[in-house]
């Protein structure tokens, strides 16, 4: 495999008026963005659409997954103004469908569980009009902090397994296949849509890769999004492969027919890269239709 990006994973330069709004807001409101904290490729894109994705609970994480790029450490610190100033951001923006994400806080007895669900409840007392999605970690499986933040009505739960279950252990160091799985059936128990996020180009095989679907399928995923894996620094893990932009047609057409209500699959999708328009296609309010390849 050459080292050389293919050019499908150009992504547009940052830049512009509504870019330069997004910084403003996040630096005003002195907060973090995994944005930023994983250099997605994405954030010429997005931010010039006027849309972030705000990373709550610190950008020190107690995990160190080997294919993300967020600091790892014992974070010192729990910010209680945070829930505020995100409401406040989320309002500036005037977002119509947010992303909220965090870093696992594992050292904490709830995981960060009751600073989740007061940022639920301050963006919906500020912004009621706004569907508030959020990526969450898997709270080390326990049901308690699960329900903590089930309990203040996210519109949509998201949480990545992020690859097949056999890599497990080399990507995502501390998390288990099973354990995601959980944390997609409990919420799914409880009546929420749910979504993840798959990783391709890890060194998965395509059984591997159907195998999975079918397993997230059996939990009743609602919403699949499909990408590239980018290697962050020469420390991560290393790319295996690209995978083409024919292959990710391939798997969104194949996550259809199993049943998925939205597949976005692509080189540069990730987990919160066009979360309004899935949401939109997912709950009907698409009038054109269709279904989202962005490959
Ligand atoms: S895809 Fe998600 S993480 Fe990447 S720039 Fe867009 S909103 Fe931020």
């Amino acid at each position: 495999m050459s080292n050389r990006k293919p050019e499908w994973l150009r992504a547009k330069l940052p830049g512009g008026p509504e870019y330069k709004e997004v910084r403003k807001i996040v630096d005003d409101h002195k907060l973090h963005t995994v944005c930023e904290s994983a250099h997605c490729p994405n954030m010429g894109e997005c931010w010039a659409r006027g849309t972030a994705t705000v990373m709550i609970l610190g950008n020190v994480c107690t995990r160190s997954c080997r294919f993300c790029n967020i600091e790892t450490g014992r974070p010192t610190e729990l910010d209680l103004g945070e829930p505020a100033r995100v409401a406040e951001s989320v309002a500036k923006m005037n977002l119509k469908h947010c992303v909220i994400t965090s870093v696992a806080r594992d050292e904490l007895e709830d995981g960060g569980a009751s600073v989740w669900a007061a940022t639920i409840r301050a963006i919906r007392r500020l912004n009621p009009g706004t569907a508030i999605e959020v990526l969450i970690p898997d709270m080390q499986g326990k049901q308690a902090s699960l329900d903590t933040i089930l309990d203040a009505e996210p519109e949509i739960l998201n949480h990545n397994v992020e690859t097949v279950e056999r890599l497990q252990k080399a990507v995502r160091v501390q998390a288990r296949y099973d354990r995601s799985r959980w944390v997609l059936r409990h919420a799914k128990g409880r009546g929420f849509v749910t979504k993840t996020s798959l990783m391709l180009g890890v060194g998965e095989t395509r059984e591997e890769v159907v195998r999975t679907m079918r397993d997230l399928r059996d939990d009743d995923v609602n919403i699949l999004t499909l990408g590239q894996y980018l290697q962050p620094t020469a420390k991560h893990l290393p790319v295996d492969r690209w995978v083409t932009p024919e292959e990710f047609r391939e798997w969104h057409e194949y996550g259809l027919s199993l049943g998925f209500g939205v597949v976005e699959s692509g080189p540069l999708v990730r987990s919160s890269y066009h979360a309004e328009e899935q949401s939109d296609l997912y709950f009907g309010r698409n009038h054109a239709g269709g279904s989202l390849a962005s490959a």
